[in-house]
C-alpha cells in the first residue's frame, strides 16, 4: 500500500466588527491604560463588560474603572505556546478578578514556571508598549507583591478622544490534514491527470472522490474505477463575489461553479466552468477538464461541443 498522504492546511480570514458603545470604551481605555468595567442594576461590576446585564437582559451603561491589580481565580499552564499567542515563551492561562471587579478576565501570566502559580495570587498588568485599542493592550499579567485597597471602583464616562469603533480579529486554523487511503489514491491518481473513484461492492456505486467507505450501505469500497475525464454538468452557481485568496485573485467575477457527474461515476463533484460565457452554462452542458502546468487537480472545466446530455441520464445525480 503507498504512503498515506498528509499536508499541512490553513484556513485563515480577517473578522471585522464594530464595537458599540461598551466595548468601545472598553478597548480605548485599554490604550489609555484604562480598565473600566460595567456596573449591573444589582451593582456587580462585570470586567470584561457586556452590554446586556446576564441575568435581566436589561441594557447597561453604567462604566466603571477598576484596578490594574487583581487575583488569579484558575489557571492553566501552558508549557509550548503557539504562533501568535500573547508570549513566546511558556505561560500560564489565567482568570483574573481585577481589584474592584466581580468576574474574571482571561488573559495570560508570565511566569517562570507553573510551580510558582497558584489559585489566589496576586497580579497586575504588563500594558503593551504599542497600544492600539485591543486586548492585546495588556501585554500579560506578571506577578504582584500587594494587596487590594479595598476602594470602591469609580464612575467613568467612557469617553476618549478618538475612540476605537472597529476591531479587525484575525482568525487562523492551521492544521494537519490526511485524506487517509482512499483519497490519498485518488490524488495520487491526479497527479497522473486520472480521476479514479471507487466502487461500492454492494450497491455499486462509484464514489468520486473516493472516501474509503459507502454511506449508504455501510461498507468499505475498494475496487478502483477510472471515471471520466469527461463530465455533465448537473446543477450549478454563478459566484458574484470575488476571492480574497490569493490562488483565485485571477478570476474575475461573475463566473460559474458546477457540480459535475464525470462520466461512470455516481457522484458529482465539484469545479469551476470556464470557456463559455457565465449564463450559458446550463444544466447538461457536457464539460471536460482543463489542467495547467504543473496543476495537480482540473484548474476548470470546459465545454466539449457535445449535445447536451439528456436529463434522465444525470437525474440520480444532483
Ligand atoms: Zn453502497
Amino acid at each position: 500500500m503507498p504512503e498515506v498522504l498528509s499536508a499541512p492546511l490553513v484556513v485563515e480570514f480577517p473578522f471585522t466588527r464594530s464595537l458599540g458603545p461598551v466595548q468601545s470604551a472598553f478597548l480605548t481605555g485599554l490604550r489609555e491604560r484604562t480598565v473600566l468595567g460595567v456596573r449591573t442594576g444589582d451593582g456587580k461590576v462585570l470586567v470584561p463588560p457586556v452590554e446586556y446585564d446576564p441575568v435581566t437582559a436589561e441594557e447597561i451603561r453604567d462604566l466603571v474603572e477598576v484596578a490594574a491589580t487583581g487575583t488569579v481565580t484558575t489557571w492553566a499552564w501552558n508549557p509550548d505556546p503557539r504562533r501568535d499567542q500573547p508570549l513566546d515563551t511558556p505561560f500560564a492561562w489565567v482568570l483574573v478578578r481585577l481589584d474592584g471587579a466581580d468576574t474574571a478576565l482571561l488573559h495570560v501570566l508570565d511566569a517562570p514556571g507553573p510551580e510558582v502559580v497558584r489559585t489566589g495570587m496576586r497580579v497586575r498588568v504588563r500594558w503593551a508598549a504599542d497600544r492600539t485599542g485591543a486586548i492585546t493592550d495588556i501585554a500579560c499579567f506578571e506577578p504582584y507583591e500587594g494587596d487590594a485597597d479595598g476602594s470602591r471602583p469609580a464612575p467613568h464616562s467612557g469617553e476618549f478622544t478618538d475612540p476605537v469603533t472597529t476591531i479587525v480579529t484575525p482568525a487562523r486554523l492551521d492544521y494537519t490534514y490526511t485524506p487517509g487511503r482512499a483519497q490519498t489514491a485518488y490524488i495520487n491518481a491526479l497527479a497522473e491527470r486520472r480521476t479514479v473513484g471507487e466502487r461500492c461492492p454492494s450497491c455499486r456505486k462509484v464514489y468520486v472522490p473516493p472516501r474509503g467507505a459507502c454511506p449508504t450501505c455501510g461498507v468499505a469500497t475498494a475496487e478502483p474505477v477510472e471515471v471520466g475525464p469527461r463530465g455533465t454538468v448537473t446543477t450549478y452557481c454563478v459566484v458574484n463575489i470575488k476571492a480574497a485568496h490569493t490562488a483565485n485573485l485571477g478570476i474575475e467575477v461573475p463566473y460559474v461553479y458546477a457540480h459535475i457527474a464525470l462520466d461512470g461515476a455516481d457522484l458529482a463533484l465539484h469545479g469551476r466552468i470556464g470557456g463559455i460565457p457565465y449564463d450559458q452554462v446550463r444544466m447538461g452542458l457536457r464539460v471536460e477538464p482543463v489542467w495547467t502546468e504543473g496543476g495537480r487537480y482540473p484548474d476548470h472545466y470546459r465545454p466539449t461541443g457535445e449535445p447536451d446530455a439528456d436529463y434522465d441520464t444525470y437525474k440520480e445525480l444532483l
